[in-house]
């Protein structure tokens, strides 16, 4: 690689680290907190202590500028929520009586007041607290958090940059308070948000920060006209300030299109981009704009967002182009590493020959920090690092593991026949009416039960080996039998097994497919103190055996009613998973598709009448830019199809989905071509239900009446009241009684009480009706 004199030294950076620390210890400390068994000031030793643990790492890893601010005791947007004094009317009490109960208060809620409600970060799965802002919304400085902890880095002789979330993104993140007319919009309170963000990085420039990291992932969204004018203004106004640090602005997740050339006209000393995946047409956007012209860039080379080792060739060909195209390149993770577990180096169970594809967030910080220094100083000093990266490639690119030619050979041979049900649904539904012989307004639910103590106390027992798999599985029977025993004598009329045996809806499947990994320690925050631990899917996809067959004609064997095949959906099983990158998503999907209608295919041969495939997931992946969505949904329900087509027309096939807005997915819903579909709708009056009839949506839906995020029992008479608001949309053969969600979450007794008014609203209706 030619390596100029002229060029300045690379630095290496990061915008972010995970919070939780090795052994989860933040998770422990707020909890412990919450709970009483910890005052504040030993929460926030904790706290403190595991920011000096990462910026250790960090250093030792050979980052050169190490973000701060990053850190978090809940979430970074209601840190940011804090910092510019947006604390909602409800909060403010208890957040002037004591700031750290009243931030919990503001992410948990309490007896007396609700939360923000929690949201998903772009399209990734940690989950952020909603701004409410509205007209009369005052911002105020609040400084602390930034200026305190860029102090602690600088006091540990830190070279550190504060990351805060931008202006911009701010408001866009940001919805109509209570109360306020939900026609408002956030966007125009800017210029009074503006003033806060000057007042607090003249604080940080005062407290000796040279860079501040201003964070405007919002822009990677197709934005219309009036949000990259505020952008303009944002960042005019703020670059123009006399008493700041050095801006430099960061984008990540997408390419920023139309909002680049509006930041790179903008009086700002640098920006960060993303150049990975989708984010690569960045490079062209720079080139087109003529590049930064002396500013400094930094490189998001290395995915923030996956668990592979970064090509380090290929990423050092891009900086080196990238070289002509600013004063100064610095290299980076395309995000912040929070989206990636910790440590590889401490997953043990791990195959070796896979664990070295693998990169986590300290594995991604030291090959940035390798990229940076044969940026800065020539390929020469790290050809042993680009040798060894060279050889793991090759090996991933030809392992049994990755190219299984039995599977590769069946996806390739996958024909539309295949994706398409024998029959139209119009034909099949008389088929499987008589089949099924259900009342009209049928009942059911989700899928899960509550998962009991005694049920968890079972998988631990279990896995310490205090029993054995015979006691753990007849453990799993009772249970099983009582579920059952409990739907028969309630009345509902299509059952389920209740799954407790699953402890996750992707983990239980990832476990049991090829080409799939498990991680020990591989925590990722979801949100709050919840973390998730996703698996790993690194080779080709196949499935040994059956997979829930035993357990859902051991529920039939205990009924004569149908039971409910249950199983994860292809999006799903990859949206909530760490996906290989090694070749297109949709050969991916195909692959767990393929085997997961091998499931479908065997639940039918043993007796199942109907099975159900759940994509809670299907809406929260859609891309982030509009342009990229056809492409989506085009894999998404091929994807779905070839899971669920392999039936007879007999077999009903039914999907649940977790919310209710589906907008511009309409039409993907109804090319699942699937006989039932069952969604939440219990806290929107149904309004869901009515989107659909004004689709034209043909088929049956069960739009739930019984909203499971909440502990109350509706009664018979507002179920009755939601069951005829969706009648009012559905007509009565078509129409399902369902809850909103599984019942997991919930306990025993209120589901019992919940459910027996459920079936005598659904007899009440019927009764009405004839
Ligand atoms: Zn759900």
């Amino acid at each position: 690689m030619a390596h100029s004199s002229a060029a300045p030294t690379s630095l290496a950076t990061v915008y972010g680290y995970p919070r939780q620390g090795q052994d989860r210890e933040l998770k422990k400390a707020i909890e412990g907190y919450w709970a009483g068994r910890a005052g504040a000031d030993e929460l926030r030793a904790t706290a403190a202590g595991l920011r000096r643990t990462a910026w250790r790492d960090l250093a030792d890893a050979g980052i050169g500028e190490v973000p701060c601010g990053d850190f978090s005791l809940y979430d970074h947007v209601l840190d940011t929520t804090v910092m510019v004094g947006a604390i909602p009317e409800r909060h403010r009490a208890a957040f002037e009586a004591d700031p750290l109960d009243g931030y919990f208060a503001m992410a948990r809620g309490t007896r007396e007041v609700t939360p923000l409600e929690m949201t998903k970060w772009f399209d990734t799965n940690y989950h952020y607290l909603v701004p409410e802002l509205g007209p009369d919304t005052v911002f105020a400085a609040d400084p602390a958090k930034p200026v305190g902890e860029f102090q602690e880095a600088l006091t540990l002789g830190y070279d550190a940059r504060p990351v805060l979330v931008g202006p911009v993104t701010y408001l866009l993140l940001a919805k109509p308070a209570p109360g306020v007319d939900p026609g408002f919009d956030p966007v125009t309170l800017l210029d009074r948000l503006l003033p806060v963000y000057a007042d607090v990085l003249a604080r940080l420039r005062a407290a000796g920060a040279e860079w501040v990291q201003l964070d405007e992932p919002a822009l990677v969204q197709d934005q219309p006209p009036a949000v990259l004018d505020a952008v303009a203004r944002a960042y005019r106004e703020l670059g123009t300030l006399t008493r700041r640090p050095k801006l430099l602005v960061a984008s990540y997740f997408d390419q920023l299109g139309a909002a680049l050339p509006v930041l790179a006209a903008a009086p700002v000393d640098g920006l960060a981009l993303d150049f990975t995946g989708p984010a690569a047409a960045n490079l062209d956007g720079l080139a087109r704009v003529g590049g930064l012209s002396g500013r400094r860039l930094v490189a998001g080379v290395v995915d923030g967002r996956n668990v592979w080792i970064n090509d380090l060739e290929r990423s050092l060909s891009t900086l080196a182009t990238l070289l002509g195209l600013a004063g100064r390149v610095d290299v980076a993770a395309s995000c912040s590493l929070l989206h990636v577990p910790l440590d590889v180096a401490v997953e043990s169970e791990i195959e070796p020959e896979i664990a070295a594809w693998l990169a986590f967030a300290r594995q991604k910080a030291a090959e940035v920090a390798t990229l940076a220094q044969g940026l800065a100083r020539g390929t020469n000093v790290i050809a042993g690092a680009l040798a060894g990266n060279r050889a793991a490639l090759a090996a991933r690119k030809t392992s049994a593991i990755t190219c299984d030619q039995v599977v590769r050979a069946r996806a390739a041979a996958v024909t539309v026949r295949e994706t398409r049900r024998a029959q139209p649904y119009a034909e099949r539904v008389a088929d499987q009416r008589a089949r099924l012989d259900l009342p009209v307004l049928p009942t059911t639910t989700i899928g899960s039960f509550p998962q009991t103590d005694e049920l968890r106390a079972a998988r631990a027992d279990l896995l310490a080996g205090r029993i054995d798999e015979a006691a753990y599985d007849e453990r799993i029977a009772a249970e099983i039998r009582e579920v059952i025993a409990f739907q028969e004598k309630t009345g509902l009329d299509v059952l389920v097994h209740g799954e407790p045996e699953r402890n996750d809806m992707v983990q239980y499947f990832a476990e049991r497919l090829t080409g799939y990994v498990a991680t020990r320690h591989g925590w990722v925050q979801s949100y709050g103190t919840r973390y998730v631990r996703p698996p790993i899917l690194a080779g080709d996809v196949s499935r040994p055996a059956p997979m829930t067959v035993r357990w859902t004609t051991y529920a039939q064997s205990q009924t004569s009613r149908p039971v409910k095949g249950m199983l994860t959906g292809p999006v799903t099983m990859l949206a909530w998973s760490f996906v290989r990158d090694d070749q297109p998503i949709a050969d991916t999907a195909r692959q767990v598709a393929l085997a997961l209608r091998d499931e479908v295919v065997d639940l039918e041969a043993a007796g199942a009448a109907v099975i159900q495939v759940d994509e809670p997931a299907l809406r929260e992946t859609l891309p982030l830019r509009a342009a990229a969505r056809p492409a989506y949904l085009e894999w998404a329900t091929e994807a779905f199809r070839l899971t669920t087509a392999g039936v007879r027309p007999q077999t009903q096939i039914h999907t649940h989905m977790c919310y209710a807005e589906f907008g511009e997915i309409l039409a993907a819903i109804d090319a699942l071509d699937v006989d039932v579909i069952s969604l939440e709708a219990a806290r929107s009056h149904m309004r869901v239900a009515h989107e659909l009839a004004e689709a034209g949506y043909p088929r049956q839906v069960g739009p739930g009446v019984y909203d499971i995020h909440s502990p109350r029992v509706p009664g018979t008479e507002e179920l009755v009241s939601l069951l005829r608001e969706g009648l009012a949309a559905i007509p009565l053969e078509r129409l399902w009684a369902n809850p909103d969600c599984g019942l997991k979450t919930r306990g025993r007794q209120e589901v019992h009480d919940s459910l027996r008014n459920l079936v005598e609203a659904a007899r009440l209706i019927r009764a009405e009706a004839t």
